[in-house]
């Protein structure tokens, strides 16, 4: 029988920015989509294509290398426009790592040059000196209760601005900057993280979150308390 609902995924750059597999993000979307009666497709949205803000119900953007977020950093001027409607119209946006800075104002690479954002989130990322953050994370979402587990690599350290909540509260790694205890940022419907791992792939209450948010944006009218209830790891 065919799936009552279809959701759109636009995998931002999905060619160029895909450290640790976070490709593996949309096959979590996807597995989960079939167990609650979604078909979730899926393309990539790369150099010199379009993204049109009306054709996706949810955005994945991956992390990625100084080196490929140089190049992504120039073509993603052109998107910004649309990006920026699509998270204001409540789209999802899952962005890890590279791909959670490139959306904020910049990004000091490990060099010290000033890769520019598109600034539709109001972060910033600073350089550290001859230092990354590596090694395993845990996390507390304050709101949920919910805990998150994950894998973080990165020399870049942000720092969130307004209208940002953390993902979580650090419990043990380093999370954004080291600092102060914030991981990741909720904006709206976008989650933006330093969590490889893929991220959904350990933490599948997220993924459950996004394809519910993303259901009742495309289907308004209809009635989710039944799938919100469903435990996704039973039901199958
Ligand atoms: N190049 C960026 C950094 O080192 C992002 C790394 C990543 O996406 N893993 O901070």
């Amino acid at each position: 029988m065919a799936n009552k609902y279809t959701l759109n995924i636009a995998h931002l750059y999905g060619d160029l920015m895909n450290t640790y597999g976070d490709l593996g993000n949309i096959l979590v979307l996807q597995y989960y989509g079939k167990k609650m009666g979604i078909d979730v497709q899926s393309n990539v949205v790369s150099l010199d294509e379009d993204f049109k803000a009306n054709d996706y119900d949810i955005a994945v953007f991956g992390g990625g290398q100084d080196f490929e977020q140089t190049i992504v950093s120039k073509d993603i001027q052109t998107k910004k426009d649309e990006i920026k409607k699509f998270i204001e119209t409540d789209g999802c946006l899952l962005a890890i790592c590279g791909g959670f800075q490139l959306l904020g104002k910049y990004y000091i690479d490990a060099n010290g040059d000033k890769i520019p954002g598109i600034g539709v989130l109001d972060h910033y990322t600073e350089q550290q000196h001859d230092n990354r953050f590596i090694g395993n994370i845990l996390i507390k979402n304050e709101e949920t209760g919910e805990q998150y587990h994950g894998f973080e690599n990165h020399q870049g350290v942000t720092y969130t601005g307004k209208g940002e909540r953390p993902l979580g509260d650090v419990e043990k790694g380093y999370g954004n900057n080291g600092q102060d205890k914030a991981e990741g940022a909720i904006y709206k419907n976008v989650y933006c993280t330093y969590f490889h791992g893929p991220i959904l792939a350990r933490n599948n209450i997220i993924a459950k979150h996004i394809l519910i948010k993303a259901l009742k944006r495309r289907y308004p009218n209809d009635d989710f308390s039944k799938l919100e209830q469903m435990d996704v790891e039973k039901s199958y």
